[in-house]
């Protein structure tokens, strides 16, 4: 089996196996592009690694050393021959990128012996001692893992007693002091020398860079971003370009469009005499693309030739990195560059106007929860107008941000589970590992760093708003201050605001609006409504929620959770006295007060939703939610339903459940208390005759939760009909409604034969089917769950995406058994996987109607049907 292959034999179609960056590398090849030769070790020798218990195996290791004679043949140098050396890069490179999670090794095949034969050939010590001290401290920090910080101090030190500001000021001799103590250095963490046999030291580097896929900031990168920890990295071995041997070398960055704005024109930024990372590490501050213009000309104009060719072959924004050696460009890398949802809408809609894709390509180049970006509020236009900036950075990734400072990851984790609602992070720059409490952030803000710097590029992709490289400001993270040019201080848990789309930071709370679908996105979100067959629906319990959710594009009201309209304290107190109250009489009289108000709130639901259907469930939640605690909760309601004290108080106990997510809940409310239905129906029919009266349409759907045996749902069916049919009836108006049923008990999905004879239609409750088919209390399960992806057990959240071979099936039992028994059944899914781009696929697939998901997934959804239609 072939396990590694040179750049010439790939394509870009093979990154399951070579990896994004192998498989680019070798497309750009193929393309004529010019590109440093090397060969890609496959991500199923990582895989193989980690079978064989983390080692490379001979038949791997056979194939490396072939390969590696090869490019000694192409390249006519040799790894370790100090008369003309081949130095090599060992670079991760996952399916889906995966920025500055793994890790880089530059400069490989570096020792004493060869260094000072390279710098007989070059004539150049300076070149050559830069380049072996960048690669002892990239060897000691990525393949041995000793601390950056202890190399990073001695290097700083060289610099205060040499009395310079930057790493190019650093002269041959300063360098070859700097290699000495890294040796040294080295050698006090490893307790031997640094290997000076290059093969030791390739060998040693692959290995480290199939290690790098576990790093725990890549694991945690995979659960952000849901990338299977099965699918291992790939390993680079590249001729090394250099970018710095002087001034006619460089290295940079830059996108073919703007991947903030999506705007079209070059974006990019580049260092002279720098390698690596120094360009987004903000070791100097690096230049603006255009500027390569006036410096080299020739090779500016070569490198937008370069982006037009792969803009054009890719047919998507390209994200590229390159390196000038002595005038000479290569490329180093491209991909389709990540980009927030703002750009991600224009390049898509651009593309298409522009000829280069089809609007079903188009659909597929947005993800949709990025789309979550941009349904975030907004700053209000006449309090931003007032307000006062107090610094202007990098406009970094667009969005609003209002909230309380916090000067380390660490501080915003911690002040996100004291329940501090809104988070800014504030660093002198981040690092990979600062990336929890990013994601946590509504907004983050750094001193130092450019627009590709490591906050810029991972807010980016988190579509946090982001305002990088504010200079002006200072911080002292120790004393965890924030100082203005004019002196202004700001402590932790003071308020800013960041404007990611302007740069601009506020000393102030700033107040936001809710977003709007216009421009490119309502053309975009209208061709994916073209594609899509999957209907897309809300949960909203309330017609706020139901207003929101219409303007984002819901077909209707997939779960109404009548429930959550007795939060007020008017309503839970009458609600309190229905549910304690000891006679039936009494609990009428109770469910008499509560009637007018779900009447009313049906009326606006109905109303909002105007010619779109609206699914309502009956009461569902365990009554101990409703229980009064505290006795002065209590002492109001005895009074009024003429008990004492000591006897609610009793009532109340009895009423308590060990285990009340499987207690009395569901429809076992309206078994043991079928009044509850009554009402309830009575509210919803009297509601849709009144709105009907005035020009409505309304079809109620009344929808039973929690049931598990026809029986349960065929004795409330028939209480909500004989109820509803005599309303109607009396009214002597003609109103068709429809009787449905949750399925969220493993037995209702498996006996759906026979309840579909009774339901009209069905709704996943997929929430509740997959505690039940888990047996994971849903309330409990963050507290161990976390655990089961650290020990690979579960790779995400069974709450978040569907489980497909469990739930996922038990869902698709129920759709075969219902089918031959009522064919034209309504199927939906209302859990809060109906909002979950990857179950919203999966719901495609297997036929439902609809999905039904809270008012801000709701473009969203649509965009995954769309997508899932493609
Ligand atoms: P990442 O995936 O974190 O971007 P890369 O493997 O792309 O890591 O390497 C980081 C940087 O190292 C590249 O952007 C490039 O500047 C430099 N680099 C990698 N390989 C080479 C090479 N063969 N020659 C010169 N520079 C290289
Ligand atoms: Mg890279
Ligand atoms: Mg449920």
């Amino acid at each position: 089996k072939q396990y590694v292959y040179s750049f010439k034999e790939g394509n870009k179609d093979m990154r399951v196996i070579l990896g994004g960056k192998g498989a680019n590398l070798a497309e750009m090849t193929s393309i004529g592009l010019p590109v440093p030769q090397g060969f890609t070790v496959s991500t199923e020798a990582c895989t193989a690694y980690y079978e064989d218990g983390k080692q490379i195996s001979p038949e791997i290791c056979a194939q490396i050393d072939n390969k590696l004679a090869e490019l000694e043949a192409e390249t006519g140098k040799k790894l370790g021959d100090p008369t003309n050396p081949l130095l090599v890069s060992v670079r991760s490179g996952a399916r889906e990128s995966m920025p500055g999670m793994m890790d880089t090794v530059l400069n490989l095949g570096l020792n004493d012996e060869v260094a000072t034969g390279f710098t007989k050939i070059t004539n150049n010590e300076r070149f050559v001692y830069d380049s072996y001290r960048r690669f002892i401290q990239m060897f000691a920090d990525v393949v041995m893992g000793f601390p950056k910080s202890s190399f990073e101090r001695k290097f700083d030190d060289i610099k205060e007693e040499k009395g310079v500001e930057f790493d190019t000021d650093l002269t041959a001799d300063d360098l070859k002091e700097v290699v000495a103590i890294y040796k040294e250095e080295y050698k006090k963490h490893a307790g031997v020398e640094f290997p000076q046999d290059p093969k030791v030291q390739l060998m040693e580097a692959i290995k480290a860079v199939f290690r790098s896929w576990n790093n725990d900031r890549a694991i945690t990168y995979r659960r952000l971003n849901d990338i299977p920890g099965s699918w291992g990295t790939a390993v680079n071995v590249q001729q090394m370009v250099y970018g710095n041997t002087g001034d006619t070398s460089g290295t940079g960055v830059a996108f073919t469009r703007n991947p903030a704005t999506g705007e079209k024109k070059l974006f990019g930024e580049y260092l002279m005499n720098a390698q690596g990372e120094d360009v987004v590490a903000g070791i100097r501050t690096p230049q603006p693309i255009a500027t390569l213009n006036d410096v080299m000309p020739e090779c500016y104009e070569q490198f937008c030739k370069v982006c037009d060719i792969l803009e054009e072959h890719y047919r998507d924004m390209q994200d590229m990195e390159f390196t000038i050696e002595n005038g000479k460009l290569f490329m180093l890398q491209t991909r389709n560059g990540k980009r927030t949802a703002q750009a991600a809408l224009k390049i898509a809609v651009d593309l298409v106007n522009e000829g280069m894709i089809t609007k079903e390509q188009a659909l597929l180049k947005v993800e949709p929860r990025q789309l979550d970006q941009l349904l975030h509020p907004n700053f209000e236009e006449t309090s931003l107008k007032c307000a006062q900036v107090i610094a202007t950075g990098l406009a970094a990734s667009p969005g609003a941000a209002t909230g309380r400072i916090y000067f380390t990851a660490e501080d915003v984790i911690e002040a996100h589970k004291n329940g501090v609602q809104d988070i800014l992070l504030v660093r002198l720059e981040t690092s990979p590992e600062d990336i929890e409490g990013m994601n946590i952030a509504h907004g983050i803000l750094t001193i130092r760093g450019g627009m590709t710097s490591h906050a810029a590029v991972v807010a980016r992709g988190m579509g946090t708003c982001c305002v990088c490289g504010c200079g002006s400001l200072r911080v002292d993270e120790e004393n965890k201050v924030l100082t203005t040019p004019d002196g202004k201080k700001y402590h932790e848990g003071d308020y800013m605001s960041l404007d990611g789309s302007t740069g601009n930071v506020y000393g102030e709370r700033i107040k936001t609006v809710e977003p709007e679908i216009s421009g490119d996105f309502e053309t975009f979100m209208s061709w994916a409504d073209e594609v899509r067959t999957l209907k897309v629906r809300t949960n909203a319990d309330t017609p706020r929620d139901a207003l929101q959710a219409r303007k984002f594009g819901a077909e209707g009201i997939g779960l109404c959770r009548t429930e959550h309209m007795f939060f007020e304290e008017e309503r839970i107190f009458n609600f309190r006295r229905m549910i304690t109250a000891e006679t039936v009489e009494a609990r009428k009289e109770a469910l008499e007060k509560i009637l007018p108000y779900q009447r009313s709130d049906f009326k606006e639901l109905f109303k909002a939703m105007e010619i779109y259907p609206v699914t309502i469930r009956f009461l569902d939640p365990p009554l101990h939610e409703f229980l009064p605690h505290t006795d002065e909760e209590i002492r109001p309601l005895a009074e009024s339903l003429g008990m004492t004290f000591d006897a609610l108080k009793t009532r109340v106990e009895s009423l308590k459940e060990f285990n009340p997510m499987m207690g009395h809940r569901g429809c076992r409310l309206a078994v043991t208390y079928p009044e509850i239905a009554e009402m309830q129906t009575r509210a919803v029919i009297e509601a849709a005759i009144a709105v009907n009266k005035e020009g409505q349409n309304v079809v109620p759907e009344i929808m039973i939760p929690l049931v598990g045996d026809i029986k349960e749902l065929k004795y409330v069916k028939d209480v909500v009909c004989k109820t509803a049919d005599a309303i109607i009836a009396e009214a002597g108006v003609e109103l068709p409604y429809k009787v449905g049923t949750m399925i969220e008990i493993p037995r209702a999905a498996l006996t759906a034969d026979e309840i579909a004879k009774e339901a009209e239609f069905f709704s996943f409750g997929t929430n509740d089917l997959t505690q039940m088919t888990y047996g994971f209390s849903r309330d409990d399960a963050a507290k161990f769950l976390n655990e089961y992806y650290t020990k690979n057990i579960f790779e995400s959240d069974p709450f978040a995406h569907i489980d497909e071979n469990g739930v996922g099936q038990l869902m698709q039992i129920a759709i075969n058994k219902a089918k031959p028994v009522r064919p034209d059944i309504k199927l939906g899914i209302c859990g809060e996987h109906g909002g979950d781009p990857r179950t919203v696929e999966f719901c495609h697939r297997i036929g439902l109607t609809y999905v039904s998901c809270s008012p801000y997934r709701v473009p969203l959804a649509r965009l995954a049907a769309a997508q899932a239609a493609v």
